[in-house]
């Protein structure tokens, strides 16, 4: 597809999004093209991960009022784990989604999935120093692919490790050196590599080092989410789409949630609203830092490209600083990622140009061969100051399990499941993680700007003059 080609069948999407009742309100003809990818709101359409096997279909919006024992509010990766546990626990779950399920994040990321905690210093919060949480991380790092397993979710989950790559020799000391310690504290397997065995994974001569993690992989998010809310409503989960919660309400000792046309009352309410929060809650929304980042995916890559690019098909990222979070899916597509310019956020003809300029360095031979770009998109992360998703009771039975930075295709599933648990079983008290009350970040565009306007701008500089 050529430059031209490529933005006049984005711009019809959008167009076609902006058209009132073909998709969810917020995206309406009000929003300028440029605020849309700005703010990670671009119709989930033009993600590549939907591109595979078209939109799922969708969810009836939500028209009477019904009564659950738990509602989750959002259809992330995150509400769709915890409302899939707690189904599978017995517990009557309701699920509200605003727009269709995998609409946010997780319809949108780099389908990577890191097996690694690497900040311990977190647990240091914990009331156990986080014994137990390490000891369930270490026993569920592959969740993603096994709950995709356990559930027959089509989704291309794949345990074909997370390898990181570098040229210098001190990186890869410093980097074999918290390895170890990974792998003595969390058991993970870890490979050091030499040139050959990189050039072996990766099919690219430009590295000198490698750390291999063998427990990592990829996944298409957007048919994984799907795939467990899915198999939520076959244990006995009630899904409604295009049905925002916009009110919260006690109800003698319960919680009514109202939608446009209708409502749940229920005895708890999880809110997965991650780095899409409406004003609901109001505590949730200013209690993390907002940062948009895009991807790119390209259209499956000619035959001769594919023993060359990542014949492993290990998902790559490059030491010290990673501009091209990279995977090559089970179609052969390229998807890369990073954080948009800030003043050409919706150009995915130029974001691709570097990527590709990057890839025909690492890959000299494919300098001669029509890598084309298929889709570009942009979604919202939610940051925190600290290296651990938020766990957090607002009022009584009123809570939000949110802000998984880059981490979510491993860490949302695991942490819906461990707080099914505990909500299934009434052990809040013994959760493995602390429950915390949300606190308003100081200033929410911090990390926006120090990332978006300095670093990556700096980083992109670095690599063109061949720095890193
Ligand atoms: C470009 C990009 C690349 C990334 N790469 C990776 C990666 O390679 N690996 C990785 O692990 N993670 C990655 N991430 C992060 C990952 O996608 C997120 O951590 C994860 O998707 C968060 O899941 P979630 O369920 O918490 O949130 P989301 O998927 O954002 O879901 C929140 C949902 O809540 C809904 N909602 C909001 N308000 C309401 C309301 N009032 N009523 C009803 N519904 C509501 C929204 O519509 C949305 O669907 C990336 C993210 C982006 C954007």
């Amino acid at each position: 597809m050529n430059r031209r080609e490529y933005l006049q069948s984005s711009a019809a999407l959008i167009a076609a999004a902006a058209v009132p009742g073909c998709s969810a309100r917020h995206e309406s003809a009000a929003v300028p093209q440029r605020a849309m990818y700005d703010r990670g709101e671009v119709p989930v359409e033009l993600s590549g991960w939907t591109r595979t096997r078209g939109v799922m279909p969708a969810y009836d919006s939500l028209q009477s009022d019904v009564e659950a024992d738990v509602l989750v509010v959002g259809a992330g990766l995150a509400g769709a784990s915890l409302a899939l546990h707690l189904a599978q626990a017995g517990v009557r779950v309701a699920v509200l989604e605003a727009r269709q399920p995998g609409w946010g994040a997780s319809g949108r990321n780099a389908g990577h999935v890191l097996p690694v905690l690497k900040d311990l210093e977190v647990f240091r919060h914990f009331p156990d120093g986080g014994r137990k949480f390490l000891e369930l991380f270490r026993e569920h790092r592959s969740i993603t692919f096994d709950l995709a397993k356990q559930h027959s979710i089509d989704c291309d989950a794949v345990r074909s490790g997370y390898l990181n790559v570098m040229r210098r020799k001190g990186a890869f000391e410093d980097f074999s050196e918290e390895a170890a310690r990974l792998e003595k504290e969390q058991g993970l397997a870890v490979q050091r590599l030499g040139a050959s065995d990189v050039q072996r994974l990766t099919g690219s001569a430009y590295y000198r080092y490698g750390v291999l993690y063998e427990a990592g992989g990829r996944v298409n998010p957007y048919l994984f989410t799907n795939g467990m809310v899915s198999a939520a409503t076959r244990s006995g989960a009630a899904v409604y789409g295009e049905s925002e919660a916009l009110v919260l309400a006690r109800s003698g000792n319960r919680w009514q949630t109202r939608t446009a046309k209708g409502s749940v009352t229920a005895e708890r309410v999880v809110f997965c609203t991650n780095a899409y929060p409406t004003e609901i809650v109001p505590e949730f929304a200013d209690s993390f830092y907002p940062l948009t980042a895009y991807a790119v995916s390209t259209r499956p890559l000619p035959a001769a490209a594919r023993p060359i690019v990542m014949p492993s098909g290990a998902t790559l990222a490059e030491v010290p600083i990673d501009l091209n979070p990279f995977v090559v899916d089970g179609e052969g597509r390229i998807i890369t990622s990073s954080i948009p310019s800030v003043s050409r956020p919706e150009d995915g003809a130029w974001h691709f140009g570097n990527h590709l300029a990057w890839i025909h360095r690492t890959w000299p031979e494919t300098k001669d061969l029509n890598i084309e770009l298929e889709t570009y998109w942009t979604g919202r992360v939610a940051l925190r100051d600290r290296e651990f998703p938020g766990v957090f009771e607002v009022h009584p039975g009123v809570f939000g399990l949110m802000h998984f930075n880059a981490w979510g295709n491993l860490m949302a599933p695991l942490m819906g499941m461990l707080l099914a648990e505990g909500l299934a079983r009434d052990t809040m008290s013994g959760l493995p993680f602390p429950l915390e009350k949300p606190q308003r970040v100081g200033d929410p565009d911090k990390q926006s700007f120090r990332i978006r306007r300095v670093l990556i701008p700096a980083a992109r500089i670095a690599q063109k003059i061949g720095f890193i």
